[in-house]
């Protein structure tokens, strides 16, 4: 898999809106350098058939999918090394590249539930994180329970965060009608948010 971020979307992400001083121009092209080697990005997805025991989200669709993705361990620990070592801004821009790559790396696994879907006959899909409007966070353990991927490296904490950080999880669901209470309208994070559809 091949996640490309650019300093550009970087600078962004970090909040810079001024041309960039020589130093931070610099550390956002080591960090850019270290990434290819840190991140291990790992995704899987599986098809829900039961019709039993669902997430408020699924019920009513035709067709239903959980899927989680990974950056891996190797760039958690980078991120914890450099705080460690003092870098607490070299640490901070590295983090924030990892959040845009397990993004990127969730979107490409959306693209693969989506060409799934339409291999089935269905175009037009939603996704929904736990944490999401009328999706609990507890849902993360029967997401992973579903998925029963040890591959993919993701463990729950006992507060259900993922492990590594820089992971995903996701529900979908294609065909059927979504209960207006579980629509996007209302949520703080609308205008900002690249998981709604
Ligand atoms: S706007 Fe985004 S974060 Fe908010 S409920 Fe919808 S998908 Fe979830």
């Amino acid at each position: 898999m091949n996640i490309q971020i650019h300093r550009e979307e970087l600078l962004k992400q970090i909040g810079y809106k001024e041309p960039p001083q020589p130093r931070l121009l610099e550390m956002v092209d080591e960090v850019l350098g270290l990434l290819e080697e840190l991140i291990e990005p790992k995704q899987a997805f599986k098809e829900i058939e039961d019709q039993k025991d669902l997430p408020p989200f699924l019920i009513g669709a035709v067709l239903k999918y959980t899927g989680a993705a990974t950056l891996g361990p190797k760039f958690e620990n980078k991120v914890k090394d450099l705080f460690d070592e003092g870098k607490p801004a070299e640490a901070y821009i590295l983090d924030t590249a990892g959040s845009i790559a397990i993004t990127k790396t969730g979107n490409l696994l959306w693209d693969e539930i989506r060409q799934d879907a339409a291999a089935k006959g269905f175009k037009k899909g939603l996704r929904r994180t736990p944490g999401c409007r009328g999706i609990e966070i507890e849902t993360q353990q029967w997401i992973f329970d579903r998925l029963a991927d040890p591959e993919l490296g993701i463990t729950l904490t006992e507060s259900c965060m993922m492990v590594p950080r820089k992971s995903l999880s996701f529900l979908a669901r294609f065909g059927g009608k979504l209960k207006r209470t579980l629509s996007c309208r209302g949520c703080p994070q609308y205008s900002d948010c690249s998981l709604r559809g």
